[in-house]
């Protein structure tokens, strides 16, 4: 592991101290400040602020109990979660998690990234991030609806258009959105569509959300690919999971001139050499709620269950399953099959080790961070379409995505120009994410 600057060290202990056995909250906690060593020898005015310290603590987080009954009468217990990050450059934003994994170390890695995501978008929104342990896999929908109505039973009263703006995640998209928006409306008898993003079309969602992160990813990586003279055209691309971010990466991925030779799910691998079908894709895992064995029978595809998609040769791999997916043999298997680009459509699904072993490797790294920002992105011009009582067509929001995409691109280049590591991605997302939110820090004093 690199060493932290001397006045990074003591905060990095501070954070495993206070929060103990929260790994990937510490994982995440430690890559930004391996970042942030040139930015605290430039400006010691950071440092003596405590802004670092104050930025690894969350303002608030709340955990509440989520009791609802099942189909067959039985009462379940879940538990509930929204940490309220950072607020220096606007509302709380960030998703809401569905998955049995979910705990509070979870939430704080995610909320803690979607701080500087989110400040790098260049947009006016703050960072935090929710969810529970409840897992919707096999659940019917009156189910799900039911266990969404008493989770926003507590949530209701941490939320607000002006205050913290939940959105999707793993686990939530448009129909659990619904039910969450829909019993928030209830309770606090207002339409206040700009609460949440990721609505539906018809009750304040935006065109392109839904499409979001995994369009953005792929624009991101084109950019990637020009700066060293290179296109997507013609490339073989594997993209892990079959989730709502590796469906439009594929899609986009392909609408572009590359080829999709394999995704996956928890379950197994599909390899589908003359490109993945993403309509039937899209009916198989959307319409249907089936899984990547239902679309490799269908397509007549090859299906390897339990296999590792990473051991398919690409040139471009787009992780967008979960944290930590892609570790040091997956990592060495892309490096032994030539792949050129990796970038992240999931939040830190490449493990330190396996960075490290794809940058010596010479292979271009694309941290989620900068990457995956389309989505919450997009949200904030969801949010934008709400105040205004607006609604823009796919192909305008579209081009402001590609535009931002391009801007954060281009900003974390120059910034790691600025900070003594050129064509570091990683270096220039963590230090143009953290002085945005640390300068608004500075201004509005000790709080
Ligand atoms: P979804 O729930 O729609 O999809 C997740 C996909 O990943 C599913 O196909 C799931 O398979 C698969 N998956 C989960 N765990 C594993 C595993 N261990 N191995 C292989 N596949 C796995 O979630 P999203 O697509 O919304 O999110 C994916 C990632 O992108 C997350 O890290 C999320 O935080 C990040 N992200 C999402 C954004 C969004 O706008 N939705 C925005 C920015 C980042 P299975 O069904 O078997 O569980």
């Amino acid at each position: 592991m690199p060493e932290l600057h001397p006045k990074l060290s003591p905060v990095f202990d501070e954070v495993v101290a206070r929060n103990p056995g929260e790994a990937e909250f510490h994982q995440a906690a430690r890559e930004v400040l391996e970042s942030l060593g040139p930015v605290v020898s430039k400006h010691p005015e950071y440092a003596d602020a405590e802004v670092i310290r104050r930025l690894c603590e969350p303002e608030r987080q709340v955990i509440f109990r989520v009791p609802w009954t099942d189909d067959a009468g039985r009462v379940q217990l879940n538990r509930g979660f929204r940490v309220e990050f950072n607020s220096a450059l606007g509302p709380y934003k960030g998703g809401l998690r569905f998955h049995p994994s979910v705990y509070l170390g979870i939430v704080k890695f995610l909320g803690f990234e979607q701080i500087f995501k989110n400040s790098l978008t260049g947009l006016p929104i703050g960072g935090g991030k929710g969810g529970s342990d409840f897992d919707p896999k096999g659940r019917s929908a009156g189910e799900v609806m039911r266990f969404c109505q008493s989770f926003m039973t507590e949530l209701y009263r941490h939320i607000g258009e002006h205050t913290d703006v939940p959105a999707g995640d793993t686990g939530v998209g448009q129909r659990e959105i619904g039910y969450l928006f829909g019993q928030y409306k209830r309770i606090t008898n207002r339409y206040e569509s700009g609460t949440f993003t990721g609505k539906g079309l018809s009750w304040g969602g935006s065109r392109v959300r839904t499409e979001a992160t995994g369009y953005g990813l792929v624009f991101f990586a084109e950019r990637v690919l020009a700066a060293s003279g290179e296109s997507l055209e013609g490339r073989s691309v594997v993209v892990s999971g079959s989730g709502n971010v590796a469906i439009h990466a594929i899609e986009k991925v392909q609408q572009l001139g590359g080829r999709v030779v394999a995704c996956s799910d928890s379950d197994g691998v599909v390899v589908d050499e003359t490109g993945i079908d993403v309509e039937l894709l899209k009916t198989v895992k959307n319409g249907h709620r089936g899984r990547i064995v239902d679309y490799a029978e269908a397509r007549g595809a090859r299906y390897v269950r339990g296999g590792d998609v990473w051991t398919v040769p690409c040139e471009i791999a787009l992780p967008c399953a979960t944290q930590n997916e892609l570790r040091t043999e997956g990592a060495a298997s892309l490096v032994r099959n030539g792949c050129v680009l990796v970038a992240e459509g999931a939040n830190m699904p490449t493990s330190p080790d396996a960075i490290r072993l794809l940058r010596d490797n010479g292979v271009a790294f694309a941290p989620g961070k900068a990457a995956n920002a389309g989505g919450v992105a997009t949200s904030a011009l969801e949010m934008q379409q709400n105040a205004s009582r607006d609604s823009w067509g796919f192909e305008h929001t579209e081009e402001r995505l590609a535009e931002i995409m391009a801007s954060i691109h281009d900003r974390c280049l120059a910034t790691a120009d600025e900070y003594g590591s050129p064509g570091d991605y990683v270096a220039g997302a963590n230090i143009a994410g953290f002085t945005k939110v640390a300068d608004a820090m500075l201004a509005l004093g000790v709080i």
